[in-house]
């Protein structure tokens, strides 16, 4: 599977919060058409905490690392985005030592069974599923993000059947859903740091 140091797993968190505060306008954008305007606000919040957490800390190993993002995740974001991000996390620490596709896939795993929901609901796992689907394949890091990213459009025109924006029923077609984008910043961050 892909190698993952110490260091690199360090550079994925800070470069996802790299892209996530870059992308908070556009987040809580799109979070504005189907929701409640806040997913762009609630993952920098997060993210700037968890940041602030790796700068003030030092970590045994990168399990110990992840962990530490995923309860700053639960604990600093109010609202859906952060127990499943924060899910994501503390799954994908625990599942480390068996290899980064399959430690991508229980946080994956984990995020569904969180939320109860499944590929389809116009959800991040429309996402998350495609680019897990990519990794165990064995695909290279442009394709895992190329099927990140085909994940994240398929959401445009789906109805959403999960979280506020299921509150829209068939007016929710029409847009990307917030949590889509904001995972294939997730991804796209991994590609960087971990890519080789
Ligand atoms: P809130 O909806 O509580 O304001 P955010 O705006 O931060 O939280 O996050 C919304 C995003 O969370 C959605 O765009 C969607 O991708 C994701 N989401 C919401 N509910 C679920 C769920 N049950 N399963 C998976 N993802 C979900
Ligand atoms: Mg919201
Ligand atoms: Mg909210």
């Amino acid at each position: 599977g892909v190698a993952v140091g110490r260091v690199s797993v360090e550079a994925w968190i800070r470069e996802y919060a790299r892209l996530i505060a870059e992308a908070a306008p556009r987040l809580t954008e799109l979070d504005s058409a189907v929701g409640d305007a806040d997913h762009g606000a609630n993952l920098s919040r997060g993210m700037a905490a968890v940041v602030a957490a790796l700068d003030s800390s030092s970590f045994d190993d990168d399990g110990a690392l992840l962990k530490k993002v995923g309860m700053t995740l639960v604990s600093t974001v109010g609202g859906a985005s952060g127990p499943l991000y924060g899910t994501f996390f503390l799954r994908v620490s625990s599942a480390l030592g068996d290899g980064f596709p399959a430690a991508f896939r229980a946080g994956v795993d984990g995020v569904a069974a969180r939320g109860k929901s499944a590929v389809g609901e116009k959800t991040m796992l429309d996402t998350l599923v495609p680019a897990a689907d990519a990794l165990e394949a064995g695909k290279d890091w442009p394709a895992v993000v190329d099927a990140a990213s085909a994940g994240r459009n398929s959401t445009v025109p789906l109805v959403a059947r999960k979280g506020r924006a299921s509150y829209l029923g068939e007016r929710s077609a029409g847009h990307l859903d917030p949590g889509a984008e904001s995972s294939f910043l997730l991804v796209r961050a991994a590609a960087s740091a971990l890519g080789a």
